[in-house]
């Protein structure tokens, strides 16, 4: 049925599904997994009986963020297919090509897919996990969803695209931001960032009818129900905020905070390193 390795692909009637299919690391997005999105994204638009996309993560969790495994000193943990995006980090100019290939692009093909999109959101939707939903037009999260961007505490400047000031608006997004805190399902439908929060059991359910209805909507009309509504963001700057947070974000990887970070999390775990840091800058 799928040709993927990291993801699944179906088509039923008017829904085609894209599965996150990285259960055992709460779906951490490596570059195949990735660029399989991409591939599975173009076969669902170049399908005319498909009118609706749902984005969803198997097993526990929608997705934890980046592999950050592509960007570790351990090289030995990867295969030659990962590896040949990890050579592409290794200069300030490679670097920023890569990220915005695999990463800004790869969501903005989402974003711009011309044809609904909705994210089905379960469990941990953490950092490149929330970018790549932020990209759905819609969200559907269970309960027991919850939302984060942690990476300051790892030297980065957020993810590659700035979707927390987007969905959460600046005073909420800075919160976030700056203390990695996170929300819970409840609370991200009060701040407007999530359409529906149903519980997990019935997530599937709710998720296909509600798929179900759009898609009774003739196609181009909803193309361009949804170019209308893009063009409109686009319209209040939201193109160009994401071209100067992407700079930004790529200034960042070359700083010396963020050597530092790459540097001692190489001699122990993330966490080791972090908890190290926290301690030595304490009151
Ligand atoms: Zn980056």
């Amino acid at each position: 049925m799928s040709q993927y390795q990291n993801i699944l692909y179906r088509a039923e009637g008017p829904i085609g599904t894209i599965t996150l299919n990285r259960p055992e690391s709460h779906n951490a997005q490596n570059i195949r997994l990735i660029n399989e999105i991409d591939d599975a994204l173009k076969e669902a638009c170049g399908d005319d009986n498909v009118r609706v996309i749902v984005l969803e993560g198997a097993g526990r969790s929608f997705s934890s963020g980046h592999d950050l495994s592509i960007a570790s000193a351990d090289k030995d943990s990867l295969d030659t297919y990962e590896d040949a995006y990890y050579q592409r980090r290794k200069t300030p100019e490679t670097l920023f090509d890569h990220e915005a290939e695999i990463y800004v692009n790869r969501c903005l093909a989402i974003r711009n897919a011309p044809k609904p999109t909705i994210a089905k959101v379960q469990g941990h939707c953490i950092a490149a996990g929330w970018m790549v939903a932020s990209m759905c037009d819609l969200i559907i999260a269970a309960d027991n969803a919850r939302f984060a961007n942690p990476v300051a505490r790892m030297a980065c400047v957020g993810a590659e695209i700035p979707v927390e000031f987007w969905d959460l608006g600046v005073r909420k997004a800075k919160e976030l931001l700056f203390t990695g805190n996170k929300i819970e399902a409840d609370e991200a439908k009060t701040l407007g960032m999530v359409n529906q929060v149903v519980p997990l059991d019935e997530l599937d359910e709710f998720t296909t009818a509600m798929a179900n209805k759009i898609a009774q909507v003739p196609p181009v009309t909803l193309k361009l129900l949804k170019q209308s509504m893009n063009r409109s963001l686009d319209a209040m700057g939201q193109a160009n905020s994401f071209a100067e947070h992407f700079v930004l974000h790529q200034f960042g990887h070359q700083t010396q905070e963020f050597k530092e970070f790459m540097g001692g999390r190489s001699d122990s775990s993330v966490k080791a390193f972090v908890s190290r840091r926290d301690k030595a800058t304490q009151a």
